[in-house]
């Protein structure tokens, strides 16, 4: 069976994983640069700056496992990190907070090696031939024809790939709302003096704000904040410029912590479905019609937790049918 797996972010790359240990093949066609999609970090001359994903944890046996190997192969680490709430500085609920080292998208690297993976190639196109499923990029070529797909893009991407092929998927995947995410990488001159590593502001523009380089094996980096701003604020200056939204979060930033740091640069980054907000919650953890198959953490909860657990089953089903398929041949 000829598969071919739409993103190569945390859900595609452990559907590609699942089937490879069992011995099926499949192609990655991702759209970016490299693999990781929101698990990702930004290279920039001050360092690579972890602007997605900023941490997981592991609540599910079978991830726990896989985190597990992770931690072995030196691809992942505990961050201990104590966020406070801000400004009441109450402890945030103690977890083990996860990240990849030395950066967020090593991990992405890490279970991409050795898979098929075509980066820097958009699937514009899906249409429904007699002999399979074709797949055409963003000037109209073809990708290839194949005999299954599994769609792992956010939920308002996969639901626009598959209106006219597929619409009764595209229609679940409508049902699940992302919401947006500015985020920005505040490189400062000098060590900030704060008494905490990560913070969850409870008002305001931010919700999230965090030292880069309190993260497990970033020795290297210079003095650099991540700022998370809050899906509500994200949502209604979703337009405005990337230089506008880096000043005003950098001032909020500096009110929340009332001081005036001297700051190098500001590297904002717009996520138009950061969010897995109104995930389905599905209980098999992928969705399928005919040969389609939908996976992701807007399927099942909108966490890499979440996103893993969705690939790896969507890989299972895939597995299933084979088999299944294979009996009936031989039959
Ligand atoms: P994605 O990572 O979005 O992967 C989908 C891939 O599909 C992308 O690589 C994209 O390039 C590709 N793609 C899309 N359309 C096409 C196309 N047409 N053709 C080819 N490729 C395509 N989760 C946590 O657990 N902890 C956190 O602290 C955390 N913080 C976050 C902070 C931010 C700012 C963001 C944005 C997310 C955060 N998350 C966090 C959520 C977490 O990153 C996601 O749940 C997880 O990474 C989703 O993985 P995925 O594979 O489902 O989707
Ligand atoms: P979670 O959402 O259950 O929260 C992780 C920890 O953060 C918990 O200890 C929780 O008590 C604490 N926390 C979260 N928001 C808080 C708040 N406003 N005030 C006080 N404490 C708060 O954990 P998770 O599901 O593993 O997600 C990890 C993190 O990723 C969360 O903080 C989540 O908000 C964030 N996330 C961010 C985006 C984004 O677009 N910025 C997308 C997905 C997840």
């Amino acid at each position: 069976m000829r598969i071919a797996i739409i993103g190569a972010g945390i859900a595609g790359l452990s559907a590609g994983r699942a089937l490879q240990a069992a011995g099926v093949e499949s192609m990655i066609f991702d759209k970016g640069r490299g693999p990781g999609g929101r698990m990702v970090s930004k290279r920039t001359e001050y360092g690579a700056i972890d602007l997605g994903a900023q941490y997981f944890t592991a609540r599910d046996g079978e991830f726990r496992a896989a985190v597990d190997e992770w931690e072995s192969a030196g691809v992942v680490a505990p961050w201990p990190v104590s966020p406070l709430v801000l400004p009441e500085r109450q402890p945030a609920r103690p977890e083990t907070r996860l990240v990849a080292v030395p950066r967020m998208s090593a991990l992405a690297r890490y279970l991409a090696e050795g898979l098929d993976l075509q980066s820097g190639i958009q699937v514009s196109e899906i249409t429904r031939e007699l002999s399979g499923w074709v797949l055409n990029g963003r000037h109209g070529e073809s990708l290839g024809e194949f005999d299954a797909l599994l769609l792992t893009a956010p939920a308002p991407q996969t639901q626009s790939l598959l209106a006219e092929p597929c619409p009764r998927l595209a229609a679940r995947a409508a049902a699940s709302t992302m919401q947006p995410c500015w985020s920005v990488g505040l490189v400062l001159e000098r060590p900030l003096e704060v008494d905490f590593d990560a913070g969850f502001p409870s008002s305001g523009p931010l919700g999230w704000v965090a030292r880069s380089g309190s993260r497990p094996d970033r020795p290297h980096l210079p003095e650099i904040w991540t700022l998370h701003a809050t899906a509500a604020w994200s949502e209604a200056n979703i337009e405005w410029s990337p230089e506008a939204v880096g000043e005003y979060l950098s001032t909020a930033f500096t009110e929340l912590i009332r001081q005036t740091p001297a700051v190098t640069a500001r590297i904002a980054h717009r996520w138009r479905f950061a969010r897995a907000r109104g995930a389905l919650a599905e209980s098999v953890g992928y969705l399928e019609h005919e040969d389609v198959l939908c996976a992701g953490d807007w399927v099942t909860d909108g966490r890499v937790e979440g996103a893993w657990r969705s690939g790896r089953a969507a890989a299972r089903r895939l597995i299933n049918r084979l088999m299944e398929r294979s009996g009936q041949d031989g039959g």
